[in-house]
């Protein structure tokens, strides 16, 4: 096994991965914010750090690891208000959702599923302790942090902070760079909005406060890993660090870890481009969950990811090859015996497998050694070559890869079911499938086998098996 080493956007460098405590890791996710249905981009980040924590597991660590949901802040309070509607209440629908889509992408549950609704004290008191240090201020009874104090301030983001004016405010959760403020940590109701009653006054908290209370809480001061998309390393991770760390005088975070943003055909994702795409955006145009996750998971995390149709399409015949080259191990018959060479072939693809992970997470060069791996195997296969002795090694080490990648069991149907996708097709549908399967017999009967397996591949990729009977004719199927 190879040495993991994590990029830390804290030093900027790539780094040896040494926990707190040997064997156990302590880590945090900034989850979303509930206020719409969750989309692609997200869920690149999601599933990032669902990779990061298999893999963890994988190699033996034990895990507790924290996702909030963050269930209050400007967007929820605004849309909740445009409702009528409690925040709880605006909420409910997205939550549902966001679980059963992360169920659907195969992302685990974390150990802690968190609310930042139900930690409000914990932010109260984080809010009090950096009250007594004198790292607040008020104002029209909402609560500020006052950058200027800490002085690490900027560590993490490595704004330049020179030219920002001492006592000046920004009251908005989200901000740029540019825009660096003495920050809120709690915020006075205005006319209409959701509010607690607390030792401190009436209100609400900000953002950033919410993951500071919530990690701590669950985690302890110090943390071995903080995981979100790259947008927040400024301003929420920057201002969790400045609360943490004053409230504590301890590091808050060994680890930073940012995945880099998902582009849409090269551009950023929005409503007005129409390249705005939620999960069930894409189940409705037919792709497969495991395809979706295949394709967000094939690119490191700090790389960006151009997001294509393309790339889904290919996404979706790599699932398949990985699951056809599994059903050979499962049902075809291989000559007895064991073979040395074979067997060392799995060991360096399996070797080969840890060091890509282990390289800061690098899963293209994880299933680089998967897939030449198969295509190897699968030629010798056809030479005869492959021995059955070297069947559970295949299979433990497919089973490792899966433990990661989770794209191996053929459950997208009953996946989109559950979603209430109906996956059986429909008439039009099948008159299209009919006449590709002509269209496969003719090319057949011209010796055009180019063509005919052309065809297969795109049925297959489609989700249709084909079975050539012995008397000539085609069935097909769903698969
Ligand atoms: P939010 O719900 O806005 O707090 O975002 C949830 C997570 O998705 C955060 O970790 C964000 O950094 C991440 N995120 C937002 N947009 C993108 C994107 N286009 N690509 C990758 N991650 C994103
Ligand atoms: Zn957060």
């Amino acid at each position: 096994m190879h040495e993991i080493q994590l990029h830390n956007t804290l030093s900027g460098k790539v780094e040896p991965f040494v926990p707190l405590k040997a064997g156990v890791v302590h880590m945090y996710t900034c989850g979303p914010t509930v206020y719409d249905f969750a989309h692609i981009g997200n869920f690149r980040t999601f599933v990032f750090q669902d990779i990061l924590r298999r893999f963890l597991k994988l190699r033996g660590y034990k895990l507790t690891h924290v996702m909030n949901l963050t269930d209050v802040d400007d967007r929820i309070i605004a849309n909740a208000a445009a409702a009528g509607v409690d925040i709880r209440d605006y909420t409910k629908k997205y939550v549902q959702a966001f679980f059963d889509d992360c169920r659907t992408l195969s992302v685990e549950s974390p150990e802690h599923w968190i609310r930042a609704t139900e930690n409000i004290d914990s932010m109260v008191k984080l809010i009090q302790e950096l009250q007594k240090k004198t790292y607040t201020y008020d104002s029209e009874g909402s609560i500020y942090y006052r950058i200027a104090k800490f002085k690490d301030y900027g560590k993490l983001s490595k704004i330049d902070l020179t030219g920002i004016q001492a006592g000046a405010r920004v009251d908005n959760d989200r901000y740029e760079k540019e825009s660096a403020r003495d920050f809120a940590l709690w915020k006075a109701p205005k006319p209409g909005e959701y509010f607690w009653e607390t030792p401190i006054g009436p209100g609400r908290p900000g953002w950033h406060i919410e993951c500071s209370a919530m990690a701590m809480k669950y985690l302890g001061e110090t943390i071995d890993i903080h995981t979100g998309g790259i947008d927040l390393a400024f301003p929420h991770h920057e201002n969790e660090i400045a609360q943490s760390e004053a409230a504590t005088g301890k590091p808050f975070v060994k680890y930073w870890l940012h995945a880099e943003h998902l582009l849409v055909e090269g551009e950023k994702m929005s409503k007005s481009l129409g390249n705005f795409f939620t999960l069930r955006d894409l189940f409705a145009k037919g792709y497969k969950p495991s395809a979706l996750r295949f394709a967000l998971a094939s690119v490191p995390y700090r790389r960006q990811l151009n997001f294509t149709f393309d790339g889904l399409q290919q996404a979706t015949s790599s699932v398949e090859r990985l699951r056809n080259f599994a059903a050979r191990l499962k049902n075809e018959k291989f000559p007895a015996g064991k073979q040395k060479s074979m067997a060392e072939r799995i060991a360096k693809a399996a070797s080969d497998f840890d060091a890509g992970l282990s390289g800061d997470l690098n899963t293209a060069v994880a299933l680089a050694a998967m897939f030449d791996f198969v295509r190897e195997a699968n030629i010798a296969m056809d030479k005869g070559e492959f021995r059955q002795g070297e069947v559970k090694e295949a299979q433990d080490f497919l089973a490792k890869f899966d433990s990661v990648f989770a794209v191996l069991e053929d459950n997208d149907a009953e996946k989109l079911k559950a979603l209430g996708y109906d996956t059986g097709g429909d008439s039009a549908d099948d008159a299209e499938i009919e006449k590709l399967v002509a269209a496969r017999q003719t090319a057949r009967q011209k010796r055009d086998f180019a063509e005919s397996d052309r065809i297969r591949k795109a049925l297959s990729d489609r989700g249709i098996l084909l079975e050539d009977t012995k008397d000539g004719s085609v069935r097909w199927k769903r698969k």
